[in-house]
């Protein structure tokens, strides 16, 4: 049965790819040397997805560029070398175009239109597309490429709209730059971004007003030039040193310890701690492998990154409302930063606390709290994401049946791998909700989510298949083996965007898979070599092939001892594991 959507009849093309960022980018360089004539459909008005919209002053990458570059194309990686260990968002930009150049991708990117609908037509085997500007199109595999962090949140100020000054969103920032000279700055948000572009605008404003509502946790960059060092042993084995990056829980090289905090001399923890904090960047997150799990070996770091705020920060009251309480460290996704801490030492810098005198709005002048005004000649609103979701849920998408992706996710995203959804035939999410994604190295999972969607285009096209879809239980199980992931560890304990708690009315469930690229990529693996488990695969109507079920489990990772009774207590309490 047709669904009432937009169509043409127009021959269908075998693939759209909605996005040209990383992932978009090489899924179409990817299935054309397979064979494929894949199109895709960009929003903005060239490639490069994150590194294209978030040009606000000091935006770099958080890992560190040698592992954060594609990794499928040799001449590509001998070609490029990075100026910093952590590539500002200029430079990234620039590789995106350089990629694009290199690969003649532009000529099948359609730039300045954003898909608004696609509706599968399951008697013609094909998603129907709509986009902004009218146009439809047929597609046999619809892929989002959308991005994990690419809808900012509608969040908005009463009064916002009587402000005469100039309003400015991080991830919206004008191509042409904002000079600040001379001027009267606000900004709202003290997350990642906020914190690379707070000492860039302070440097240039009269005056900078940072309004925090919740601190982070922030460790130095310690960014610089790539020591040759480094760069040499990384250039003598690429390949060695990537697949090494892809057999780690986060996608990328960070020296994790077995080491427990709660079972270490204080000396020794300090040292540790010490060192990794002078490597800078998120080394220290594998300082001990009990930090996630466990509180008191939390409470240590956390009291360390205090102390450094404490070194850093001279008025101790200032530093006081900059150090996290609210959360344990790395249950939201910690920040790296260039020189944040100390900006708050200059005297045109000032630090509002809005748990103490929250904003009540806007005024032609500026921002009022119910402590007094503020006035300013530009406001930068730095207050984040609808992650994960916003981007696919914009797009009306309409599966089997009926089936609308808001109402089957209306309590959270559902999905088998983050890779499908049930009744949603031939649609695949890069990155989806419920795999890695935002906990990893964002390369290094597309690469492999990409390499994964195009083995089983190829795998369909051999087998003259015309579709494949998740099952339900293969959904189910899926969910909740993701639950199982992430219930031992203390990640759903904060109000993060992991977990939607920054967007009013979204359901809270946290939305990437936590139990580590490595295992991650197993799972899909044996999921292929059993033929597609968790899988219905048709021709027309006719069922070739289902194994509902979803059994494939990860080797068992080496849990160290000491952390198992957490585990297994955390599991019991849960429901998710028999009490004995
Ligand atoms: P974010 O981490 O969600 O931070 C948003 C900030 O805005 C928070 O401080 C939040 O406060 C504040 N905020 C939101 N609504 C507010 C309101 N109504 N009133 C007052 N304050 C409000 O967003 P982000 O900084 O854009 O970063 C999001 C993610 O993008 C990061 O976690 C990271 O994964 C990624 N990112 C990466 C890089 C990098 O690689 N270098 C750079 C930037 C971003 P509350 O916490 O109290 O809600």
């Amino acid at each position: 049965m047709a669904t009432s959507s937009p169509s043409t009849s127009a021959q269908p093309i075998d693939a759209l790819i909605v996005g040209a960022g990383f992932a978009g980018m090489y899924m179409l360089h990817k299935l054309r040397g397979l064979g494929f004539n894949p199109q895709v459909v960009e929003a903005g008005s060239g490639v490069g997805g994150t590194w294209y919209w978030n040009r606000y002053p000091g935006a770099r990458v958080d890992i560190q560029s040698l592992e954060y570059s594609f990794g499928f194309d040799e001449e590509l990686e001998k070609e490029w070398r990075w100026s910093e260990r952590y590539a500002p968002q200029p430079e990234l930009l620039k590789y995106a175009e350089h990629v694009a150049e290199r690969f003649d991708l532009k000529r099948d990117i359609r730039f300045n239109t954003r898909v608004t609908a696609a509706h599968w037509d399951d008697a013609a085997q094909v998603w129907n597309v709509t986009t902004d500007d009218g146009a439809a199109m047929r597609c046999r595999h619809l892929i989002l490429a959308t991005g994990c962090l690419s809808i900012p949140t509608d969040v908005t100020f009463p009064g916002l709209e009587t402000f005469k000054g100039a309003v400015y969103r991080t991830s919206r920032w004008p191509h042409e730059g904002v000079d600040f000279s001379g001027q009267r700055v606000g900004i709202i948000g003290t997350g990642s971004s906020a914190i690379q572009s707070i000492p860039i605008i302070a440097q240039q404003a009269e005056h900078l007003t940072v309004f925090q509502r919740t601190p982070n946790y922030s460790m130095p960059a310690h960014n610089g030039p790539i020591p040759d060092a480094d760069f040499e042993a990384w250039s003598k084995d690429p390949r060695g040193y990537r697949a090494a990056s892809r057999d780690t829980v986060g996608g990328f090289q960070n020296e994790a310890s077995e080491a427990m905090a709660t079972q270490t001399a204080p000396a020794e923890i300090r040292a540790e701690l010490e060192r990794r904090w002078a490597w800078g960047g998120f080394r220290i997150l594998g300082a001990f492998a009990d930090t996630a799990v466990d509180p008191e070996a939390n409470r240590i770091v956390q009291e360390f990154i205090a102390e450094k705020i404490r070194q850093q920060v001279a008025d101790p009251a200032v530093a006081e409302k900059l150090t996290p309480k609210d959360h344990p460290f790395g249950t939201k996704r910690p920040c790296v930063d260039t020189g944040y801490y100390a900006t708050f030492n200059r005297p045109n810098v000032e630090l509002v606390d809005l748990r103490e005198e929250p904003l009540t709005g806007f005024t032609p002048e500026g921002i009022k709290t119910s402590a007094k005004g503020y006035a300013f000649d530009a406001v930068v609103l730095a207050t984040g994401f609808d992650a994960m979701t916003g981007a696919i849920d914009r797009i009306d998408l309409v599966g089997r049946g009926e089936r609308r992706i808001k109402d089957h996710w209306a309590e959270g995203p559902r999905t088998y791998l983050g890779l499908m959804v049930a009744g949603f035939p031939n649609l695949f999410t890069i990155t989806g909700p419920g795999s890695p994604s935002v906990l990893t190295n964002m390369i290094n999972s597309i690469e492999q989510h990409v390499e994964w969607i195009a083995d089983c285009l190829v795998s369909l096209k051999q087998r003259q298949q015309t579709s494949i879809e998740a099952s339900e239980e293969a959904e189910a199980a899926w969910c909740r083996h993701s639950t199982e992931a992430v219930t031992p560890t203390m990640l759903p304990q904060a109000n993060s965007w992991y977990m939607g708690a920054n967007v009013p009315g979204k359901p809270r469930m946290f939305m990437p898979y936590a139990g580590g690229l490595n295992t991650y990529t197993e799972i899909c693996r044996q999921v292929v070599g059993k033929g597609y488990e968790g899988f219905i695969i048709r021709q027309g109507d006719r069922v070739l092939s289902e194994s509902r079920a979803f059994t494939s489990q990860p080797a068992p990772g080496e849990i160290p001892e000491n952390l198992l009774p957490i585990i297994v207590g955390r599991l019991m309490a849960a429901g998710l594991m028999p009490a004995e």
